[in-house]
């Protein structure tokens, strides 16, 4: 079977996330709203997927992890502490002749990229959202809306620490939306303002974050192969010391080949002690741990793996995302990990009679408390297949005039076509083993 992979790529996904319900450009009955995009049905799915793989792979599964969820309005302390109200700032420069702005640092001469015109001086814009808390818009209700989940856990240190009774080495993990007054977004859900971000603050004793920050990259690397990421899409990047952000140590981002070149998936940082102090130093509230062995007090360091979800949701769709000639035409597959496709099997009766659509809904609610699944009946059972095949569903379930005979169905694989005969009695299992062992097999 031929494969083409042509430069549109990007395009041919944003048509087919549009198509089939994943992602939609926010208000755009209205135009739109510059790099804000909405979730649709399918979308929305495949995203809770992701963040229910993540959640059960660092926390439920994991004694040393628990979780977190932080609001996203913070009193204003926390972000002079943290160092963003000085420091989480871009330099930007605007075009003299056609008003356009850049970030300075993204761009190679002196001159507008848009027009050739003459550009200002570089002038630094922090991108932290700053908004009013309460009927009174003056100096002091200013708050913002996060740009990190990270400090939430921060600032709640003492309480998850004491009220779990955890021990080091030990780490908070929190899911939620951050925001950022990004100069330049783009690349469809790459770069976005509202954005939702997986964290891990991994609090370790101080002299063992280099051996932690290491099983971190590895851990996190693994983690999206293990959801079916080809292995030759991933590196690891290393940032020099002059990209270090003004709290890290170290930082190595998981980098995927997206159609508009390598970039972040995620961070992993060695922020070592530095949230803690900051935040004991602006707060006056201790934020140590007492070791009940050596009766020490240490103020612990912190490795923080910190992925993008809208990211992680891109690169999944990117890299499931197959073309394929069969039969002369062009076939569409989203080979996306069963855990992860939104739907994880169709039931079709294949002809709307002879109490075929019956037995089908019958499966449908058989099904339905194990897997999500989903009922079809309109049009030819060929294009029903197609349908899920850009859905990324694994497995087509068809009740046939053999079913009304000795109640088997077929099961048609979404990767290979092959379809064979399961008695319906033994379909959940049969799905839930499938699922379990499912490998890419294009790699
Ligand atoms: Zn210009």
């Amino acid at each position: 079977m031929a494969k083409s992979k042509t430069p549109d790529l990007m395009e041919k996904i944003v048509s087919l996330c549009k198509r089939r319900g994943f992602i939609f450009q926010s208000s755009e009955i209205y135009g739109g709203l510059n790099s804000c995009w909405d979730y649709g049905p399918l979308g929305v799915e495949l995203k809770r997927n992701v963040k229910a793989a993540w959640w059960n792979d660092v926390v439920r599964n994991r004694e040393d992890i628990v979780g977190l969820d932080s609001s996203i309005l913070m009193h204003p302390k926390v972000w002079e502490a943290s160092g963003h109200v000085d420091s989480f700032s871009d330099p930007m420069v605007d075009c003299k002749s056609c008003k356009k702005r850049f970030r300075f640092d993204d761009l190679e001469e002196n001159v507008c990229p848009n027009c050739g015109g003459e550009l200002t001086e570089p002038r630094q814009f922090n991108m932290m959202f700053k908004t009013f808390m309460g009927p009174v818009e003056d100096d002091s209700s200013v708050v913002y809306m996060r740009p990190e989940t990270a400090q939430g856990i921060f600032v709640n240190f003492l309480n998850v620490q004491a009220s779990m009774r955890m021990k080091l080495p030990f780490g908070i993990a929190q899911i939620g939306k951050s925001f950022r007054n990004e100069i330049t977004p783009g690349n469809f859900i790459f770069r976005t303002r509202e954005f939702e971000q997986m964290e891990i603050e991994y609090f370790v004793e101080p002299g063992t974050d280099e051996q932690w920050y290491e099983t971190w990259i590895k851990e996190r690397f693994d983690w999206y192969l293990r959801y079916g990421v080809r292995a030759e899409k991933l590196r690891l990047e290393a940032h020099g010391e002059e990209d270090l952000a003004h709290y890290a140590k170290a930082c190595t981002d998981i980098e995927y080949a997206f159609p508009f070149g390598w970039k972040e998936l995620e961070g992993i940082a060695n922020r070592t002690d530095y949230d803690l102090r900051q935040h004991t130093r602006s707060s006056g509230k201790r934020l140590e741990y007492f070791n009940d062995q050596t009766h020490e007090k240490v103020v612990p360091f912190v490795i923080e793996p910190s992925g993008g979800v809208d990211r992680a949701v891109l690169v999944f769709l990117v890299d499931a995302f197959d073309e394929e000639t069969v039969r002369g035409e062009t076939r569409v597959v989203l080979r996306l990990h069963p855990k992860l496709a939104p739907i994880k099997a169709a039931i079709f009766p294949l002809v709307k009679r002879d109490g075929m659509p019956e037995k089908a809904r019958r499966i449908v609610e058989t099904l339905q408390p194990h897997f999500a699944v989903f009922y079809d009946e309109g049009g030819s059972v060929g294009r029903r297949y197609r349908r899920m095949d850009e859905a990324g569903t694994p497995f087509g379930i068809t009740v046939d005039s053999e079913t009304l005979e000795n109640d088997t169905v077929t099961v048609r694989d979404r990767d290979t076509m092959e379809q064979v005969r399961v008695k319906i009695a033994e379909l959940r299992e049969h799905l839930a083993e499938r699922m379990e062992g499912w490998t890419r097999d294009d790699k």
